[in-house]
């Protein structure tokens, strides 16, 4: 029989942090479930690349494969939508960062301590991750200076690819994925010639959004080539490359890069708590389900995801580790 424990007066039944399709989804069905939850949003930031509170989805346009929306939605009001049933079934949202957690080995008697970045201490019985995953840099000298300065690199052509400097003008997508094919797709409504660079000779995009972006009469693909560095002092004018089986070093003349390659986990903040972690940084789960290697610990979506990264397996993986929240809770007499 499991021991009876009122929940701690200070502490929550379920704290949820992050703001995605798996964080609202997780607290949708444990605001149901009348446990209480406290989804921790995050605050918008650059680090280095632009991170909002609703995730990837905020820095997408049109999701076409998210089922029940056979017209499509745009990423953000999807985002509005789910935020809005969580809300209603009477789920406390606040926009702050968590910025370290320290995982407590009964929470079930002592609750496990977060301290957001202002400072505050939250307790709670349980705990969902749900922070996602962030786009990645490819690490080149003069990168970062002209991303951070409005110089015409960034990583989210969805967010950036309609500005002025972009307009009628040659711009390229890094990576071979379908990221760097929407991306780009997306930038041939802008530029006049849209190149994506790639460093092998085929993409790993699905069949479909290869045929999108090359079926746009102002794309074309440089295969085979790696970006060394950007050129420009204020604003990007090309990018140096280099061909992966010539060596050959060429110039591309470019007003904008938008780097398509990839996500890293957000888990930082958890990085020294005792959780479990893959060789890329995604947190590890016990098994099929959403419990991680700490007892009241659980993680949904992205950042617990390298293989399927999408909005309703992530919705999925949210309403899981609520289920194991829920039944965790109830075994362990927490009420
Ligand atoms: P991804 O599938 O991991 O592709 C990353 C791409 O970047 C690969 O082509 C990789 O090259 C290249 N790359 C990685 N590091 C590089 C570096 N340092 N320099 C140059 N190139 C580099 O990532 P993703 O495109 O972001 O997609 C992630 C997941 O989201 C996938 O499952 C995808 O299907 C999904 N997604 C779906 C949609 C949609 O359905 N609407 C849209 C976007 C993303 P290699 O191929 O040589 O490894």
């Amino acid at each position: 029989m499991p021991q009876d424990h009122a929940h701690a007066p200070d502490a929550h039944k379920l704290v949820i942090i992050g703001s995605g399709p798996a964080g609202w989804t997780a607290a949708i069905y444990a605001a149901r479930a009348r446990l209480d939850p406290v989804v921790y949003t995050g605050v918008p930031k650059q680090d280095p690349g632009p991170i909002l509170p609703g995730g990837q989805l905020m820095l997408t346009t049109e999701v076409e494969n998210y089922p029940g929306f056979p017209k499509g939605v745009m990423g953000p009001e999807m985002m509005g939508l789910f935020q809005q049933q969580a809300e209603r079934f009477g789920t406390t949202v606040l926009m702050e960062d968590i910025a370290r957690c320290e995982f407590s080995k009964d929470p079930a008697k002592v609750p496990h301590v977060l301290h957001t970045a202002e400072g505050k201490v939250v307790k709670a019985h349980a705990v969902i991750i749900a922070t996602g995953a962030t786009a990645n840099w490819i690490g080149l000298p003069n990168e970062m200076r002209l991303a951070t300065s409005g110089g015409g690199v960034s990583a989210c052509a969805v967010c950036d690819g309609a500005l002025p400097p972009f307009r009628d003008q040659p711009l390229a997508v890094v990576g071979g994925g379908d990221t760097a094919m929407e991306e780009a797709t997306y930038l041939t409504k802008f530029g006049s010639t849209v190149y994506i660079i790639h460093r092998r000779d085929s993409f790993r995009a699905s069949k479909v959004m290869q045929e999108r972006f090359l079926s746009r009469p102002n794309a074309k693909v440089l295969w085979n080539k790696v970006v060394v560095d950007v050129l420009g002092k204020d604003h990007i004018e090309g990018v140096e490359l280099e061909d992966t089986v010539t060596k050959e070093r060429s110039t591309l003349a470019v007003r904008g890069l938008f780097v398509a390659i990839g996500h890293t986990p957000a888990t930082k903040f958890i990085k020294g708590s005792g959780l479990e972690f893959d060789e890329a940084g995604y947190l590890l789960l016990r098994r099929r389900d959403s419990h991680t290697n700490l007892p009241g610990v659980f993680a949904a979506g992205d950042v617990s995801d390298a293989q399927y990264r999408q909005a309703v397996t992530a919705a999925g993986m949210g309403c899981q580790a609520a289920l194991d929240a829920e039944r965790w809770l109830a075994a362990a007499g927490v009420h």
